[in-house]
């Protein structure tokens, strides 16, 4: 089973390479997957990983990359924040995630008639559910702001697939966490008497749907943003 998902996950990834990312090929020394187009006007580019300089030569329609170099001058920083830092939204959202989802399940068997199945507990489940997810979206601020500072400094702003990827991939997490938020705080999802969602009603039907769409869509983003991340680590 783990290996189906492994299979259904790396085919996905090929296609999104091959679409968005266009040829790529493995760093010689790291086995780094790295998009050619990133590398410069003079064929050039430094691998993120292990940093040597590898010119990109093609044979035949094949790409053959040449390793020429070290970069000497990088910055290693001894703490890494960035890394550090991600373990926060990372861990706390699929928490915030489970917790809408038992109280979903909880208001679906509430409205098809049968009792209760958090008791009272409801409201608090729903106010732990916030506050989790308010520290992990705010959390995700100084992981994206370290980030960036890592990427100017550590990787001297060159274009790397992987960056890009994850800038976007942050932007869309803030956007759309910040999006929950407001449909959780503004009472729009969960009656405050209750604690449970209001689907009798098509609005409120309609805002735990877009609520729910957007925990589960920002499960998959921070997943990415992790395994992305993790590959500029680790390297494969
Ligand atoms: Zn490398």
């Amino acid at each position: 089973m783990i290996d189906d998902l492994r299979r259904i996950a790396s085919r996905a990834t090929d296609r999104f390479t091959r679409r968005f990312w266009g040829p790529t090929f493995r760093c010689p020394v790291c086995h780094f997957l790295i998009a050619a187009v990133d590398a410069d006007g003079n064929a050039l580019l430094v691998c993120p990983v292990c940093g040597v300089v590898i010119e990109i030569d093609s044979v035949y329609g094949h790409i053959v990359p040449v390793v020429h170099d070290v970069e000497v001058f990088r910055p290693q920083p001894k703490a890494r924040v960035h890394p550090l830092a991600t373990h926060l939204p990372i861990g706390l959202f699929p928490f915030a995630l489970f917790g809408a989802a038992v109280l979903f399940v909880a208001s679906l068997v509430r409205q098809l008639g049968a009792a209760g199945v958090l008791g009272g507990r409801a409201p608090v489940l729903a106010d732990a559910t916030l506050v989790l997810l308010v520290l992990a979206v705010v959390g995700a601020l100084p992981t994206f702001a370290s980030g960036l500072w890592d990427w100017n400094r550590r990787y001297r702003r060159r274009p790397y697939r992987q960056i890009t990827l994850k800038i976007v991939g942050s932007i869309v997490f803030l956007v759309v966490g910040g999006l929950a938020i407001a449909l959780h705080a503004s009472g729009a999802v969960f009656s405050g008497a209750t604690g449970l969602m209001q689907l009798g009603s098509p609005l409120g039907l309609a805002s735990a749907l877009v609520y729910l769409g957007a925990l589960a869509g920002n499960m998959l983003v921070v997943a990415v943003l992790g395994h992305v991340g993790g590959t500029l680590v680790y390297g494969r």
